[in-house]
């Protein structure tokens, strides 16, 4: 019998480390940080995902802008523990069997074991051995299988592990919301029992990004693990996994105040509250902002939140010493990967997310005369990020920014590197001098990648949405906003106006004042950005989960053991 656990927290995918293609994006990256920080908080929890051969894709760039996306091939063995128990989910009437692979998350002497649920054993028919191989892969039926594997099969393997006595299971989106039904038979279906034992959180702000399954597919693959009483918590119509989330936690959690707003008109909910995501802070600072962070910030790195108050204290010229170090690491590999020399006294934009049509990153674009107006000669600009390779759409949308740089040559140098992924993401976030993002208002529910920017002292430029609405609320100097808050707006209202402030911020703010010979206002706009992180990391996230989730504590608080 193992301890009591504060949490088990479910998630479909997690980004525990770049050789580890387990994820896709956003959504894997935050788990794996909110994972970190509950080891560094010493939190009495585990976690529970799938192993994914196949999830993130290597993305190789042609000189023409078209792309070709690949499986990483890795060995599961070689990182992973491979333990012996195994558990039987019901799917289509078969049982099929589940084993499971750990990995342990560390921070100091505490432990957070990371469970990988797997389906590719001998004893299961060859397409069972399939459920657990492409993530997000298959059709509607595969992704049903999958979905019981992590929930079902979840709270199963916890059982056989041991895990008998857990406060709180944690879906980190709908995916997870199958666990419910286990529980439920556990608990011979009292609803009211399992909802005080689950906390879930949305982080799809449209109603297409949500699991909806038909109830005669939900009937033939997960017929023996669906209640009677089924249409009455996961949706009359169809079966919603959102729904059935909802219906049996005691708290729903959007991931930005903005977030709550817009879910809980989307999912007719009142009672949605928020926490706002987080960056843990260890895995995305630059080593030379760590080494000055430790000489002028004594205990920043088990608290944060010091931060705050803190980083002002670090001098100037230490400052952007340690900043020309990442930036010039990040020009480097520029160079190494393209061939192209970019100029580290140079203003140094860059622009890198998952390309989908919401994060808009082909906005700067919009108007080829202006941007040619405002940059030539002034800035330089770094792009990165990989489309589905089943989104044409998105894949065009990259060909067509290579064309674009190509049509700039001759004024402003312009790069996009391939196979973005969190080992490059750590490049770009520390070395760019100014973090663009430019999603389409209400679509970012919260968004990272600004904030692991932020803790480098790497300015935001970006529309109002997600997180950057309270980072920018809270400090209006740490970097600069595109365009108004306007919630009504819709899509194309604001492409014309947020392009053109976009080209009036850079041409009247931002370029000026990096231009400035001393640099001294730019410098004061690093501090505060790094101030910012005194809240927006994974730890403060973590005590809010902790606070407002996960109930009451009985693990020793924010007080960390061995850190300096
Ligand atoms: C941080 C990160 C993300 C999430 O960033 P957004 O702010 O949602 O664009 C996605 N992919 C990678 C590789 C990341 O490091």
């Amino acid at each position: 019998m193992q301890k009591p656990l504060t949490v088990a927290y479910f998630t479909m995918e997690i980004a525990l480390r770049g050789d580890m293609p387990t994820f896709a994006g956003g959504l894997g990256v935050l788990a794996a940080d909110i994972v970190r920080s509950m080891a560094d908080l010493q939190v009495p929890g585990v976690a529970v995902t799938c192993l994914w051969q196949h999830g993130y894709l290597h993305q190789e760039i042609h000189g023409d802008g078209t792309q070709a996306y690949s499986d990483i091939p890795w060995e599961p063995a070689t990182i992973l523990q491979r333990l012996l128990q195994t558990v039987t989910v019901t799917i289509e009437g078969r049982e099929v069997t589940v084993g499971v692979w750990l990995y342990e998350q560390k921070s100091g002497d505490h432990i957070i074991p990371v469970f990988f649920l797997d389906t590719n054993l001998p004893e299961n028919r060859p397409d069972d051995r399939l459920i657990t191989n492409h993530l997000y892969g298959g059709g509607q039926a595969t992704r049903i299988r999958q979905e019981l594997v992590l929930g079902v099969g979840g709270v199963r393997m916890l059982r056989a592990l041991g895990y008998a006595d857990v406060g709180t299971y944690h879906m980190n989106e709908g995916h997870c919301a199958f666990l419910t039904l286990e529980l439920l038979r556990e608990r011979d279906f009292r609803d009211e029992n399992v909802r005080q034992s689950c906390a879930f959180t949305t982080h799809t702000p449209v109603a297409a990004g949500h699991d909806v399954f038909p109830y005669d597919a939900a009937w033939k693959i997960a017929g023996d693990n669906l209640p009677w009483h089924i249409k009455s918590i996961a949706g009359e119509d169809a079966l919603s996994m959102t729904r059935l989330a909802m219906a049996m936690s005691r708290g729903t959690f959007a991931v930005s105040r903005i977030h709550r707003q817009v879910s809980r008109k989307l999912l007719r909910n009142d009672n949605v509250d928020y926490i706002t995501n987080g960056v843990h802070h260890l895995e995305w600072l630059c080593p030379e902002m760590a080494a000055l962070f430790d000489a002028h910030i004594k205990g920043w790195r088990g608290r944060p939140q010091l931060l705050m108050d803190r980083a002002r204290t670090v001098p100037d010229a230490d400052l952007w010493h340690a900043h020309e170090s990442a930036k010039k690491r990040l020009l480097d590999h520029v160079h190494a990967a393209t061939g192209i020399p970019l100029d580290l006294d140079r203003l140094t934009i860059v622009s890198a997310r998952r390309v989908v049509p919401y994060k808009r990153p082909e906005l700067l674009y919009t108007n080829i005369v202006r941007l040619r107006e405002v940059a030539c000669g002034k800035l330089q600009i770094i792009h990165a990020g990989n489309a589905h390779p089943h989104d044409p759409f998105s894949q065009e949308v990259i060909r067509h920014m290579v064309e674009r740089s190509k049509e700039l040559r001759d004024c402003v140098k312009i790069v996009y590197l391939p196979n973005y992924n969190p080992e490059l993401a750590k490049l770009l976030v520390a070395g760019a001098d100014v973090w663009l993002n430019t999603p389409m208002r209400l679509h970012e529910a919260s968004g990272t990648s600004g904030m692991k920017a932020c803790l480098n002292g790497v300015l935001n430029l970006s529309t109002l949405d997600g997180w950057w609405i309270e980072g920018y609320e809270m400090d209006p100097q740490a970097g600069w906003r595109i365009g108004p808050l306007a919630q009504a707006l819709d899509a194309d209202d604001t492409r014309q106006i947020d392009a053109e402030d976009l080209y009036t911020q850079l041409q009247y703010q931002v370029i000026p004042e990096f231009q400035y010979p001393n640099r001294e206002r730019w410098i004061r706009r690093m501090k505060r950005a790094i101030s910012l992180m005194g809240h927006f990391n994974a730890q403060r996230c973590v005590e809010e989960y902790l606070g407002k989730a996960w109930g009451e504590l009985p693990h020793p608080g924010g007080v960390l053991l061995g850190w300096k």
